[in-house]
């Protein structure tokens, strides 16, 4: 008779019990200019108003409003200021030729650009203003973009190009990050080749190419990870304790794939229970179900180990919605809820599972969604054709015409 099977653990619980075994790691200084895709550990304060002082929004006139009341108010040009330069005062009935950029010179309140203005014959060098002026018209204010001693940026926000220009903007050259992890990554399965090792008309039976190298791999360093590939470890016990004692020594985190099924025979769960400690979860979620947890020790502490399952859509979705979250807090970033959109489905799904699942899906040019006709947890070639995933409640059907929650791929792409 078989053993009764454990009770499944939903997906949130295996979440927090993940997030809950990780600490940001200490983060470290890095020149601005080096930070795209780094986590924020520092909030960052302004030291100055940006602008820094006011300023000319065009090519044009700088004026005392009051000066041209009525359209066709004729001034005398007195000055000239470039950006990069300052002026004198502005005088009554005066005006100074100002370029974008450029202060404000005092006494001035407002801009007329050039295509408003013509310039008569001096000298004295006069300009004729055709419009009327309001007050404040085309100045940039000191201060508006950033006030100082405001917070523009906070710890654990990712940076990306507008963040980096913004903190350059306030005159920083290094920001304090994140560290990035440093995973070791394996895989196991005696079936596994490498691609180039041997040509496809030359596998022996059984054989298939390790494809979770490459997509984990990517999906990684992707993350700002970074990683060491080891590999394919060897399907012995010596050689899995000997490359996992190394890997914890420099990594943060040992990623695996395969074998974390009940039952299987295999050789990483022995050895990271001979090195540390290992659980087996069976996660209400499909693709993926089988994952271990655990930690391998070092002198000074330990690596997080985290076994994915081998099936390919089961490792790529298990990393997606547990392993990055897990990356991002040892980034010290803030946890990012899974962006969910509502869209109708434009399929049936009549035979739902016990299991929370993650269904393959694409965006279609009727604003709807088509399903991937194979969900088979090792058909990669559905999350190639997919543009986002549906997150489906246990034993949930749907019925052409529902609105279902999206999920799109490129959240956990980046
Ligand atoms: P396992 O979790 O080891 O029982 O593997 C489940 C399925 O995933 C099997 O069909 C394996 O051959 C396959 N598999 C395991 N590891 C990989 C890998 N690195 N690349 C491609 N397929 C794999
Ligand atoms: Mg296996």
């Amino acid at each position: 008779m078989n053993a009764p099977r454990p009770p499944l653990m939903p997906l949130d619980e295996a979440l927090e019990r993940l997030l809950a075994a990780v600490q940001p790691l200490a983060p470290q200084v890095v020149p601005t200019l080096d930070a795209d895709g780094r986590v924020l550990a520092q909030d960052v304060v302004s030291a100055l108003q940006v602008p820094a002082f006011d300023n000319s929004a065009m090519d044009g006139y700088a004026v005392r409003s009051q000066d041209c009341g009525q359209a066709g108010a004729i001034l005398r040009v007195t000055q000239r200021i470039a950006a990069g330069h300052s002026g004198g005062p502005l005088g009554e009935g005066e005006a100074t030729r100002i370029f974008t950029g450029a202060p404000m010179p005092p006494g001035a309140d407002a801009v007329v650009m050039q295509e408003d203005t013509e310039a008569l014959d001096g000298p004295p060098a006069q300009v004729r203003v055709r419009t009327d002026v309001p007050a404040g018209q085309w100045v940039r204010r000191s201060g508006e973009d950033v006030q100082r001693g405001q917070t523009v940026l906070r710890a654990g926000q990712r940076l990306g190009p507008a963040e980096l220009g913004l903190a350059a903007s306030l005159g920083l050259a290094q920001l304090q990050v994140g560290a990035r992890p440093r995973v070791a990554l394996f895989s196991t399965g005696d079936e596994l080749v490498m691609p180039g090792d041997v040509p496809p008309e030359q596998l022996r039976p059984g054989a298939i190419y390790n494809s979770n190298r490459f997509f984990l791999r990517a999906l990684l360093q992707r993350m700002g990870c970074e990683v060491s590939d080891l590999g394919i470890v060897p399907d012995r016990r010596e050689a899995t304790v000997a490359a996992l004692q190394q890997a914890a020594q420099a990594h943060d985190l040992i990623l695996t794939s395969g074998g974390v099924s009940v039952g299987e025979e295999d050789h990483v769960k022995p050895a990271v229970q001979q090195l540390g400690e290992l659980m087996l979860w069976q996660i209400a979620m499909k693709p993926g179900k089988p994952l271990a947890y655990g930690h391998v020790r070092r002198a000074d502490g330990a690596a997080h180990f985290v076994g994915l399952p081998g099936n390919p859509v089961s490792s790529f979705v298990t990393f997606c919605l547990l392993v990055r979250p897990m990356l991002r807090r040892l980034q010290g970033a803030a946890v990012e809820p899974m962006q969910a959109q509502p869209m109708r489905a434009d399929f049936d799904w009549p035979r739902p599972d016990k299991r929370r699942e993650f269904l393959r899906v694409r965006r279609n040019a009727q604003g709807g969604l088509d399903l991937f006709p194979n969900q088979s947890s090792g058909v990669l070639t559905s999350m190639v054709w997919a543009d986002g995933v549906i997150d489906v409640a246990s034993r949930q059907t749907i019925a052409r015409g529902d609105t279902v929650a999206y999920l799109p791929l490129s959240q956990w792409l980046s």
